[in-house]
């Protein structure tokens, strides 16, 4: 999010910006990403940033411009949505308002699933929606990208430099600083990924974050049994999967999820429990993924609110100082779009592009929650 809203900033003409970066790019949540680009959502406003940014993915060499060169690494590998039979009514009502914000995305038959996925296991699927134009990327690349133009255009990246502090004078944010500097700055986005609620709190600002460790894995398919699939988010079996390179499969699951109270000390592998129940599940939709083997695994970190919407809004009461977080795990594939918003945020007053009204702070206080129509919580 970072890297995006300094790239947008610096091509909207704010070029003396400066990305403050804890460690290095993507050592947060953005490293260990799935990458997962679908359109599938129960809510209007992260559908359209979700289309929104599938457009910048796909045109990501032109959008950003300059040297970048693919970095972004876009593959559309279509995507598949399997609904739960407790989802069906809503899944056939979310797929209705993904065709009026104009998203390629239709309800299909088993049979035009079959052709698309003939390995698939559909017999327990009450409904099965299809996006041709959705996939994955790169996060690292992504995040690096953005950086990289960046800093051509002018703005700048400090590794290694933790923001220690928002300076606020008279309501107003004035500097922020570092071990070693103090950066004068009318305004400042926290951005800060799972690190979030520690860093807020030493401002008075205490807004329901948690850091949640989740577990992916990867999987060497039988490639002459199945030497590829698209993407696919299954609902009934609460996984979610892709391909990965030329004979993985990424595997995932968004709720099997533990909460970390220091997001600098968690389990960075997979647990033997984890690989055993995603992979059985994996199995029921892909029967022939028992052939496969095991390959890899890791486990990173979802910064979650209680809706699983993000936050993106100026605070209140503080002229200046902007807050972006809250991901809850599904944050990389609008992140093309949330920069073009925080930049329109910042610099017009207000963000116009989509209306990011339930994704505002004060939510919480309100009782005026975001209401998630799936259990899955990477759907929302
Ligand atoms: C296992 C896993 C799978 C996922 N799969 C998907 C998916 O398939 N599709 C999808 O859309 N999303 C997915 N996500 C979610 C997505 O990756 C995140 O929503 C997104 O990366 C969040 O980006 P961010 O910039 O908010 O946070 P981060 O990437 O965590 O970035 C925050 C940065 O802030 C830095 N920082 C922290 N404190 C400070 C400080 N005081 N000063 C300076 N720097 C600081 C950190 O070092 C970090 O680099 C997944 C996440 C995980 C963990």
């Amino acid at each position: 999010m970072g890297c995006s809203i300094l790239f947008n900033l610096a091509a909207r003409g704010l070029t003396n910006s400066i990305l403050l970066e804890r460690e290095s790019l993507g050592s947060g949540s953005t490293g260990r990403s799935s990458g997962a680009v679908r359109m599938h959502y129960s809510n209007e406003v992260h559908a359209r940033m979700a289309w929104q940014s599938l457009e910048i993915f796909r045109n990501f060499d032109q959008v950003v411009g300059g040297s970048v060169e693919d970095q972004a690494a876009f593959v559309e590998t279509g995507y598949l949505i399997f609904s739960g039979d407790d989802d069906v009514d809503a899944f056939h009502a979310n797929v209705a308002m993904h065709q009026r914000v104009g998203i390629r995305s239709s309800i299909i038959s088993r049979e035009d699933a079959a052709e698309i996925a003939p390995a698939f296991n559909l017999e327990d699927c009450a409904a099965i929606a299809y996006e041709p134009m959705s996939g994955h990327a790169d996060p690292s690349g992504v995040a690096a990208a953005y950086a990289s133009r960046a800093r051509e255009l002018g703005a700048q990246v400090r590794l290694q430099s933790p923001a220690t502090t928002v300076e606020i004078s008279s309501g107003k944010v004035t500097a922020v600083i570092t071990a070693g500097d103090r950066i004068e700055t009318p305004m400042a986005v926290v951005a800060t990924g799972p690190w979030s609620r520690r860093f807020l709190l030493e401002h008075g600002i205490d807004l329901p974050l948690e850091a949640t460790r989740h577990e992916v894995i990867h999987l060497k398919r039988p490639v002459d049994k199945l030497p590829y699939h698209p993407g696919g988010a299954d609902i009934a079996n609460l996984i979610y999967f892709r391909p990965e390179g030329a004979d993985l499969t990424l595997v995932g699951n968004g709720n099997i999820e533990q909460v970390v109270d220091d997001p600098e000390i968690y389990a960075a592998r997979p647990s033997q429990s984890f690989i055993q129940e995603v992979w059985s599940r994996l199995v029921r939709r892909i029967p022939v993924m028992e052939e496969a083997e095991f390959s890899t695994g890791y486990a990173g970190l979802y910064t979650s609110t209680p809706d699983s919407h993000p936050i993106i809004d100026r605070v209140e009461g503080i002229d200046g100082l902007y807050i972006c977080t809250g991901f809850s795990g599904h944050g990389f594939k609008l992140s093309p779009m949330v920069g073009v918003l925080m930049a329109e945020l910042m610099l017009d007053g207000r963000a116009t592009t989509i209306d990011i009204f339930p994704l505002r702070m004060s939510r919480f206080r309100e009782g005026d929650l975001n209401s998630p129509s799936y259990g899955f919580k990477v759907l929302v």
